[in-house]
C-alpha cells in the first residue's frame, strides 16, 4: 500500500543537511539508494538531486516506519519526516559529505514503488551503453550525470550572463526555415499545406542572425539548436547546442575578447580558470606545427627536420627530397620493442602518400649523425620516443601538385596531416605514459563548479585561435576553386583584388577555435556588400540562379543598408564535455542519440501511419 504526498512539505534537500542542522525536524524526500536492515534498526540512504543523508527506523521510535522500512527496496520513493541528529563518533562517514549526521525518523510514506531496474543508478555507469540509453531515465539519476547536467546549467547561465553583460540579447530563430550554408546534409520537414514542398532545420542560425544584424540588433546571442544529418562520431551528434553569437562593426579582434570573456567566465563557473587571451596561430602554421587545424598543444608538435639529412641520405632512404621531413615525439614512452611499434602502424594513414620511420636505432646503425641530429631538432630526451614522417615517392597519392606561392601545396598538408594523426593516436595509446592528459583529468576531478574556489586550468586547457585559412580550395577532380567555408565568409580586404586573378592567395577573414584537439567554434568577418557576395558565388561557381534560389531572401536583405558584421559559433556540448571530463558528447546530452542514429529511448525514428503519409502528400518507397 502506498501512501499519498498529503500536506507534507520539504524542508530540506538530502545532501545539504550537516552538523549544524542537528536537532531541527526535518522533512526529506527523495529515493532509496540504499537499505540496510540490522533487525530493529533499518538504515536508508535517501537521495535526491543534492546528495545523499542517511535516514534511521528505529522500530522502538517508530514501529509503522520500521515496517514500511522492511518493505521499500532500493529505487523506491519516501519520504522522511524526523529529526537531524549527530551521529556517534565511530559511525561518522567522512566519505559523505553528509556523513556526520543521520536522521531519526518518526514516520516514512511510502510514496511509490518501482519496477526493478535493469541497473542501479547507485552505482557507476554499467559497460552496456545501449541498456543505459534505452533506460536513459535512470541513467540520468546516476550522481556523475548530475553532476554534469548541473554543470552544463552552470556554464550555460554564465555564457548567457557574460553575454548579457556585453551587450548581447538573446533573440530566438526559427526551427522551420531553409536550407542553411554551412555545407552538411539538412534534415527536410514535408509541408502539409504545400504539397511537395519542404522546410529544412537550421544547421545553424547563421542567415538569420546575420539579418538581425541588418535590423539594427548590433549584438545577438542564442544557445541555438543545429541540426546536421551527418554521420556521427564520439564529437558529433545529429542536433547539438551551439553557443552562437553576431555582432555589428567588429574587427576579428573584438570577436575573439568577447568570447574570451564568455569562456573565462564559463570555465570559471566549473571551477577552472583559463588563461586570456589565447594565443593565436595561423592555418599554415597549425599545419606544419601539428599537422591540423585544431592542435592540441599538451604535447610537443612537430619538427621540421630535413636539415638533418644531406640529399643522399633522402635517396637511400627513399624520401621525398620535395616534400615535407618532420619528426615529433611522444615523452617518456621508453624504448619500444619491434612487435610495440608494429603494434602502431594501422595507426598511419596509408593514404596520404606518406612514410614514417620508428626504428632509430636502426636509422642509427646507418645514418648515426642523422639520426642523433633529428633527437636533437626535435629536443628529445632518451626516453622519449621520435618517430618521423615524410613523403614516399613509391606512393604516389592524386593530390595536387600545385604549388602556389605562399601556400602548402595539397601533397605537403598531406604529409602533415599524416604525422599529426599518427601523432594523436599515439598521444592517446601512450597517455598512461606522457602523463600529460593526467594533469587535465586531475583539475577536471579537483574542480568544483558553480562558485568556490577556482583552480589554475592553464596546464589542463589550451585554447588556441587559428586565423587566415585560405578562402579557397583547390578541388582536383573537378579543377576548380571551391569554397573552404560557408560562402557568406568575407575575404580579407587586401586580398579582395585578387579574388578572381589569384585565387590561391586570398585569406578569408575567418577563425576557428580550438583546445586539447577539439574544434570549440568557427566564425568570421562576413561579407556585407552585394557585389563582393555576388563576386564570391560568382568564384564559387554558384549562378545567380541557384544563388537566388537559395539565399534571394537574404541577397534581399543584404541591399538594405548592411552594417558590416562579424560573428562566431561554439559549441556548447564539447565545452562541457571537456569540463565535465567526459570521453562523449553522450555522457552531457540527455537523450542523445546512437552512432547509427537512433534515439533507444523513444524509439525514434519509426514509421508514420498511412494516414500521416497521405497528409504529407509523401509516398515511400524502399529500395530492395
Ligand atoms: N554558422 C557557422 C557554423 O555553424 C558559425 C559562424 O560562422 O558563426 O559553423
Amino acid at each position: 500500500m502506498l501512501d499519498y504526498l498529503g500536506t507534507l512539505e520539504r524542508t530540506h534537500m538530502c545532501g545539504d543537511l550537516r552538523a549544524d542542522n542537528a536537532g531541527q525536524p526535518v522533512v526529506v524526500m527523495g529515493w532509496v539508494n540504499r537499505r540496510r536492515d540490522h533487525g530493529n534498526l533499518i538504515f536508508l540512504d535517501l537521495r535526491d538531486r543534492s546528495g545523499i543523508c542517511q535516514v534511521v527506523l528505529d522500530a522502538e521510535l517508530t514501529s509503522d516506519g520500521h515496517k514500511k522500512g522492511e518493505m521499500v527496496r532500493p529505487e523506491y520513493v519516501v519520504a522522511a519526516v524526523g529529526k537531524v541528529r549527530l551521529r556517534a563518533q565511530d559511525a561518522i562517514n567522512p566519505k559523505m559529505p553528509t556523513g556526520e549526521i543521520e536522521i531519526e525518523a518518526t514516520e516514512l510514506r511510502v510514496l511509490n514503488d518501482t519496477k526493478l531496474a535493469p541497473f542501479s543508478p547507485s552505482e557507476d555507469a554499467i559497460q552496456n551503453e545501449e541498456t543505459r540509453l534505452k533506460y536513459r531515465f535512470i541513467d540520468l539519476r546516476r550522481a556523475e550525470m548530475q553532476r554534469n547536467f548541473r554543470l552544463r546549467h552552470e556554464i550555460t547561465r554564465a555564457v548567457r550572463e557574460s553575454l548579457s553583460a556585453q551587450g548581447f540579447l538573446e533573440i530566438e530563430t526559427p526551427i522551420l526555415c531553409k536550407s542553411t550554408p554551412e555545407g552538411a546534409r539538412d534534415f527536410l520537414v514535408p509541408s502539409r499545406v504545400h504539397p511537395g514542398e519542404f522546410y529544412a532545420l537550421p544547421q545553424s542560425p547563421q542567415i538569420f542572425k546575420q539579418i538581425l544584424m541588418i535590423s539594427g540588433f548590433d549584438r545577438y546571442f542564442q544557445i541555438a539548436r543545429c541540426f546536421r544529418d551527418e554521420d556521427q562520431r564520439a564529437d558529433r551528434q545529429l542536433e547539438f547546442t551551439q553557443i552562437d553569437l553576431e555582432m555589428s562593426f567588429p574587427r576579428q579582434e573584438t570577436v575573439f575578447s568577447v568570447v574570451e570573456k564568455f569562456l573565462v567566465a564559463a570555465f570559471a563557473a566549473a571551477g577552472v580558470t583559463l588563461p586570456a587571451p589565447f594565443p593565436k596561430i595561423t592555418y599554415d602554421e597549425s599545419i606544419r606545427q601539428f599537422g591540423t587545424d585544431k592542435p592540441d598543444l599538451r604535447l610537443p608538435g612537430l619538427t621540421d627536420v630535413r636539415s638533418a639529412f644531406a640529399e643522399d641520405n633522402l635517396g637511400t632512404l627513399q624520401i621525398d627530397p620535395a616534400l615535407p621531413v618532420v619528426a615529433f615525439r611522444i615523452p617518456k614512452v621508453g624504448e619500444l620493442s619491434r612487435k610495440e611499434r608494429e603494434d602502431n602502424h594501422p595507426m598511419f594513414d596509408k593514404n596520404k602518400g606518406a612514410k614514417f620511420i620508428d626504428d632509430f636505432k636502426r636509422l642509427a646503425k646507418g645514418f648515426p649523425e642523422a639520426a642523433a641530429k633529428v633527437r636533437e631538432l626535435a629536443g628529445a630526451s632518451d626516453e622519449d620516443f621520435v618517430i618521423i614522417v615524410a613523403g614516399d615517392p613509391a606512393h604516389h597519392i592524386k593530390a595536387s601538385d600545385t604549388k602556389f606561392e605562399g601556400r602548402l601545396s595539397e601533397r605537403e598538408i598531406n604529409v602533415y596531416a599524416a604525422a599529426g594523426n599518427f601523432r594523436t593516436e599515439l598521444a592517446k595509446k601512450y597517455a598512461d605514459r606522457h602523463g600529460a592528459f593526467r594533469v587535465t583529468e586531475g583539475v577536471v576531478a579537483q574542480a568544483s563548479p558553480g562558485g568556490g574556489e577556482v583552480i589554475d586550468g592553464s596546464n589542463a586547457f589550451h585554447p588556441i585561435w587559428i586565423v587566415d585559412f585560405p578562402m579557397f580550395e583547390y578541388d582536383l577532380a573537378s579543377a576548380h576553386w571551391v569554397p573552404a567555408h560557408h560562402p557568406f565568409t568575407a575575404p580579407h580586404e587586401h586580398d579582395m583584388a585578387n579574388l578572381t586573378s589569384d585565387p590561391a592567395s586570398v585569406r578569408a577573414n575567418c577563425y576557428d577555435l580550438a583546445m586539447n584537439g577539439l574544434e570549440l567554434g568557427s566564425g568570421s568577418i562576413r561579407i556585407h556588400r552585394k557585389d563582393v557576395q555576388q563576386q564570391i558565388f560568382a568564384s564559387l561557381g554558384i549562378s545567380d540562379e541557384e544563388a537566388r534560389a537559395r539565399f534571394g531572401f537574404f541577397l534581399d536583405a543584404l541591399e538594405y543598408g548592411t552594417p558590416p558584421h562579424g560573428g562566431i559559433a561554439l559549441g556548447l556540448d564539447r565545452i562541457v564535455m571537456l569540463l565535465a571530463g567526459a570521453p562523449s558528447l553522450r555522457e552531457v546530452i540527455t537523450f542523445p542519440k546512437t552512432a547509427k542514429a537512433i534515439d533507444l529511448m523513444a524509439d525514434a525514428p519509426t514509421t508514420v501511419t498511412d494516414q500521416q503519409l497521405k497528409e504529407l502528400h509523401i509516398r515511400v518507397v524502399l529500395k530492395g
